[in-house]
């Protein structure tokens, strides 16, 4: 007797072979960015920051988008496609007539979500001549898929990581110079912004902001260098929604259809390249599908203001219409860093501003979430990401209010990475020895 379907994965050759674009699907045209009144324009600088291909397809209209065989290739040696499970020992546990799938971003080589970008934009830097590379990271986790993606296509990489961050984390530290990277704590005596800030606190525990302000300054020195960013950007969602419509053909093939998508939501990309593909289908066929973001309270930025702002803290970017904080909020530490951003991404934000978005955001103290994620590793057996335990955490809240009504709803969450190197953090909060 065969085994139940419990889990679902695609062939090398179901691969997709082609990006899916939601801008042409959206409620109304995106707000294009701005520069702000004063001083130079950003815009124009624009050209010599980003990745030529990057910044093509940050305005592209077209719906689909060609994924390179090359990089479709690099997709496959990432360990493309990656299961859909479905969480029956969860399910059972819970006693919930609910439905859980989850799928497993997890299963990658640096720990995340974040190298479906990251190889698509060395790949796009390699082909344009560029040989290095800059980047920020928060979290670590883009700073260690970005010096993944340089070292698997040949280009060095450059790392500015926020300090408070950088200085605990030493496991993650060492991978990105594994894959050969040059990292430094943010703000770092390198770089004008940096040193401005560093030479009056050595030990400034630094921002996103400010990170980004630095590589951004590196690269824009160093004509064969060019910038990277991790999320937010249209592109960068563009690159992850190979996440989604592997997804779709996973549920195809489970014969059923989620009515709840969710994840945790920092700046966007996890939760936009999971959920953009069931947006496309709700927005042109009518599909009845509701979205959840799961926040942290220290940086709920769906809450905040839909208006322009910039994207750093050094006021490098140009404004991007979103919903935002304020770019020099402060915001206190969690263990999903990840997760404090100022700002979400355009498209998250246009869908908020039309209502198409719900959005949850848990207390500071991450007890609640980590607890549930202690549920999830003890019944399916994956640990995951201190960030990616938001969106299992609303999966398991909203399956056990299905308990109390009787709905049995199909919920769908993406466990946007694995927690190997975040084991302090949970034991710290958990109390675990
Ligand atoms: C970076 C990161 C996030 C948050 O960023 P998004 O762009 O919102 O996805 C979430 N989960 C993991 C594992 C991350 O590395």
């Amino acid at each position: 007797m065969a085994a139940k379907p419990v889990m679902i994965n695609l062939t090398a050759d179901e691969l997709p072979t082609r990006w899916y674009n939601i801008l042409p699907d959206l409620p109304e045209p995106l707000p294009p960015p701005q520069d702000p009144p004063e001083g130079p324009s950003r815009l124009e600088q624009l050209p010599n920051l980003l990745i030529g291909e990057c910044l093509k397809q940050e305005f592209a209209e077209d719906r689909w988008i060609d994924i390179p065989p090359g990089l479709q290739e690099l997709y496959l040696k990432a360990g493309r496609p990656r299961p859909l499970f479905r969480a029956t020992e969860l399910e059972k546990r819970l006693e919930t007539p609910a439905r859980i799938y989850y799928k497993a971003e997890f299963f990658s080589p640096t720990g995340s979500h974040k190298v479906n970008t990251a190889l698509a934009q060395a790949y796009y830097a390699r082909e344009q001549g560029f040989e290095r590379m800059t980047t920020e990271t928060g979290a670590g986790q883009w700073g260690t898929a970005l010096a993944y993606g340089c070292a698997l296509v040949g280009l060095k990489c450059t790392v500015f990581w926020v300090r408070a961050v950088h200085d605990w984390k030493t496991d993650r530290r060492r991978f990105m110079k594994m894959y050969g990277a040059d990292v430094h704590a943010s703000p770092s005596p390198l770089t004008k912004v940096g040193k401005e800030l560093y030479s009056k606190n050595k030990k400034h525990p630094g921002s996103l902001g400010i990170a980004i302000s630095e590589g951004l300054e590196d690269a824009g020195g160093d004509p064969n260098a060019t910038y990277s960013l991790g999320s937010v950007l249209n592109h960068v969602l563009l690159h992850q929604t190979v996440i989604g419509l592997e997804a779709q053909k996973q549920f195809e093939k489970f014969g059923d259809y989620p009515d709840v998508v969710t994840s945790c939501l920092g700046g966007g990309s996890n939760f936009g390249g999971f959920a953009l593909p069931f947006y496309g289908d709700a927005l042109t066929k009518g599909k009845k599908v509701q979205f959840v973001a799961a926040q942290s309270e220290v940086a709920p930025n769906l809450q905040g203001e839909y208006r322009f702002d910039f994207a750093d803290y050094a006021e490098i970017t140009p404004l991007l219409k979103m919903y935002t904080l304020g770019h020099r909020v402060e915001m206190a530490p969690i263990k999903g860093d990840g997760l404090r951003y100022h700002g979400s991404s355009p498209i998250i934000s246009l869908l908020r501003h039309h209502e198409k978005l719900d959005t949850v955001a848990y207390p500071a103290d991450e007890k609640h979430v980590f607890e549930r994620a202690g549920e999830f590793v003890r019944a399916e057996g994956f640990i995951p990401a201190p960030e990616s335990a938001y969106g299992i955490a609303y999966a398991i809240d909203e399956a056990l209010r299905c308990k109390e009504s009787g709905e049995a709803k199909c919920i769908a969450v993406n466990v946007s990475g694995h927690g190997f190197l975040d084991i302090p953090g949970f034991a710290e909060v958990l109390g675990i020895k």
